[in-house]
């Protein structure tokens, strides 16, 4: 399973960057409490921090979601970070043989010599348990830094909150939320060609914006040689995503033309990716960027003409990523 990452809300912004410059700091505190109601994006909030204090590049505050512990991060594989959870789905707690586990991989030196990061849903855990976590938090070992997460407080032993330094995760308010989502909303209406039927399907899918977002960060791995062409295939078949990777596709070969001819940075459609779609622009070359936009403008009329079966659309994918890699081999 791999850990999906959107970008941080823009509410949660002052909390993440006091958290990165509290552990800059030398007094930093080595247990962080996340508090705040259900549903409102503390673990991911706590995901990003973990990811960019293990992030070998950092960019400012960011990770720069390129580096082998980004990488490893996103692959739910990276050997400094550890998430504890309960057991099994049916068991709905850690309880204390876990914590005795936890309590020593904590004594333990980080696998690459850095920070290493645990994440606990503190109220998950048994009170047997909690009253044997206490010492961890008291005499934690060097770099190492525990994100409990919390959605209430009232309900948790004043042992464990006096540990730890808190940082409650404001719930947006409604202004917050329609500037947030009225900008999504205008990429999903931009790379749906403002055709409402293609709109509805794209907000139907709740992962959209994940889905989005870990395309193009892929896509542009693959540009710069960091991933191979198959990985994106792959992750884009094992999902059945063939229909929606198009569309991407097109918006951003669209967007890379853009560039190349000058048009105003205004027009690109996929803004957050700014910064990537220029920066390479001029090793892209503009007669093959143009012979591919007409291939797959190509392609998806046969698509829209065709029924729309899975094994069409996967040729139809499989065809436009190999004019893909002609292109920018
Ligand atoms: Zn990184």
């Amino acid at each position: 399973m791999t850990i999906p990452i959107a970008p941080i809300y823009p509410w949660q912004t002052n909390v993440f960057d006091g958290f990165i410059k509290s552990c800059k700091s030398l007094k930093s505190h080595h247990a962080i409490m996340l508090t705040g109601l259900s549903n409102i994006g503390k673990i991911k909030l706590a995901y990003h921090m973990a990811k960019s204090v293990l992030c070998k590049n950092t960019q400012g505050n960011n990770a720069c979601q390129k580096c082998d512990s980004c990488l490893q991060f996103d692959n739910n594989s990276h050997p400094d970070f550890h998430q504890i959870t309960p057991p099994t789905y049916k068991q709905k707690t850690v309880g204390i043989e876990q914590i005795r586990q936890t309590n020593k991989q904590i004594i333990n030196k980080s696998f690459y010599g850095g920070y290493q990061i645990f994440l606990i849903s503190i109220q998950s855990i048994t009170t047997e348990a909690a009253n044997a976590f206490l010492k961890s938090l008291e005499e934690p070992s060097d770099k190492t830094i525990i994100i409990l997460i919390c959605d209430n407080k009232h309900k948790i032993l004043p042992t464990i909150i006096s540990r730890c330094l808190l940082f409650n995760i404001k719930t947006p308010n409604k202004n917050d939320l329609i500037n947030y989502y009225s900008s999504q909303y205008e990429s999903i209406f931009a790379h749906n060609f403002n055709r409402p039927a293609l709109i509805e399907k794209a907000i139907g899918n709740k992962n959209y914006n994940n889905i989005r977002h870990n395309f193009f960060k892929n896509f542009f791995l693959f540009i710069n040689d960091n991933i191979s062409l198959e990985y994106i295939c792959k992750i884009t078949t094992d999902e059945n995503l063939e229909p929606i990777m198009m569309e991407f596709v097109h918006s951003i070969i669209m967007d890379i033309l853009l560039t190349i001819t000058g048009i105003e940075s205004a027009k690109i459609t996929n803004q957050d990716f700014i910064s990537d779609i220029t920066k390479n622009h001029r090793k892209y070359n503009k007669l093959k960027i143009i012979q591919l936009l007409k291939y797959i403008n190509y392609i998806r009329s046969i698509s829209q003409d065709s029924l729309n079966t899975d094994t069409l659309h996967r040729e139809i994918f499989a065809r436009i990523i190999l004019a893909f890699n002609e292109t920018f081999a």
